[in-house]
């Protein structure tokens, strides 16, 4: 693949190879980034070249973590130029809502789509043909004023940066995945962080994922803290399982991460006449299951083909894609490509040139 550089511009060069495009990171042209005081407020900024922040030793978020980010994806229209932006506004709530537990302060809605919407704009040769992937948007707010005490940090920094990335199942067929249930590390405990996507979340969890790895499962179950009894999430996505027309996912009780495409899922499968139940799902009930699934950004929906547990593997459907896992897919990729008619206020349209 060839990788286009920085100085290329508005996009990529006309030869790049959207066929080969994998899940690692692209450079883009250009980036969204802006500033607050801890007791100012936020303002509309703008885009600049995409490249290096410069940061004090004692910036906050390189000392104690003050950090969070979002994942999200813009999308080409089929059939149109259009690009479109999959519920932004679901994202800039809940980014609000962590800067908040980590003591940052929040980045008004209107301020962060805004943000996102040029980042898009700017970067919009960017985003891949229909069918061949989507931008990912990665949103960062970050404590950036120097601290030595501990003490939230006296400025901030807002920024949105992308990476084109490949469709997770090319020509939509799904791979499902192996998973392990881990009975020792846990993810998040009552009291914590685990519904906040702050950085300090994602490292502990390297751990436990490589040496699964190792073992040769894609990613681990976490279980809840004071049971482990019940199933939380895996690394970076949500969890459901299905039993004839009902649909089970963990509920949130603060140790989870409350995923947009959770809620999507939820929404869509309502409409489809499931039952879906938001409580706690025991690891015994899940391996009575008849399919389970993971979704969120990155895979959107992806299915479950095993989970072991103690040593002891129980596959789902023989270990190929369940009905439901595959139905929830294809709503939710015909919606994010504009192919399905979504639910109002699902996608929100970049308009040309809109960072000038
Ligand atoms: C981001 C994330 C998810 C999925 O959330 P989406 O909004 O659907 O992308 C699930 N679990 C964890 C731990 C996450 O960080």
């Amino acid at each position: 693949m060839s990788t286009p550089a920085k100085e290329t511009g508005a996009g990529p060069k006309g030869d790049f190879d959207w066929d080969n495009l994998g899940f690692g990171l692209v450079e883009t042209s250009f980036m969204f980034r802006t500033e607050c005081a801890i007791d100012g407020e936020w303002t509309m900024g703008s885009v600049e070249p995409y490249g290096n922040l410069s940061l004090h030793p004692s910036a906050a978020v390189l000392n104690y973590g003050q950090g969070i980010f979002e994942g999200m994806k813009a999308f080409r229209t089929e059939g149109s130029d259009e690009v479109q932006i999959f519920r932004p506004d679901q994202n800039a709530a809940r980014f609000a809502e962590g800067a908040g537990r980590m003591s940052m302060p929040p980045v008004p809605a209107d301020v962060f789509v805004d943000a996102v919407k040029k980042c898009v704009s700017a970067n919009r040769e960017w985003v891949p043909p229909t069918g061949k992937g989507s931008l990912y948007l990665r949103p960062l707010l970050i404590g950036t004023g120097p601290i030595l005490g501990l003490g939230p940090a006296p400025s901030y920094t807002f920024l949105v940066y992308c990476s084109p990335v490949a469709s997770y199942f090319k020509g939509g067929k799904m791979a499902p995945i192996d998973l392990v249930v881990e009975e020792t590390y846990h993810r998040a405990a009552p009291g914590g962080t685990g519904s906040t996507k702050c950085i300090g979340n994602y490292s502990p969890v390297l751990k436990v994922q490589l040496a699964a790895k190792k073992e040769g499962y894609s990613d681990v179950i976490y279980l809840d803290a004071v049971e482990n009894k019940y199933i939380e999430e895996v690394s970076s996505c949500n969890f459901f399982c299905v039993k004839g027309k009902t649909i089970a996912t963990p509920g949130l009780g603060g140790s989870i991460l409350p995923g947009i495409t959770r809620k999507s899922v939820i929404d869509l499968a309502r409409a489809k006449g499931y039952t879906v139940e938001e409580r706690n799902v025991s690891v015994d009930e899940v391996l009575e299951a008849d399919e389970c699934f993971c979704c969120g950004t990155a895979v959107v929906v992806v299915p479950v083909g095993s989970i072991t547990v103690k040593g002891e593997k129980t596959q789902f459907y023989e270990g190929k894609t369940g009905p439901v896992a595959q139905e929830m897919y294809d709503e939710l990729t015909g919606i994010q490509s504009g192919k399905v008619e979504g639910p109002d206020g699902w996608l929100e349209v970049v308009p040309e040139n809109y960072h000038l």
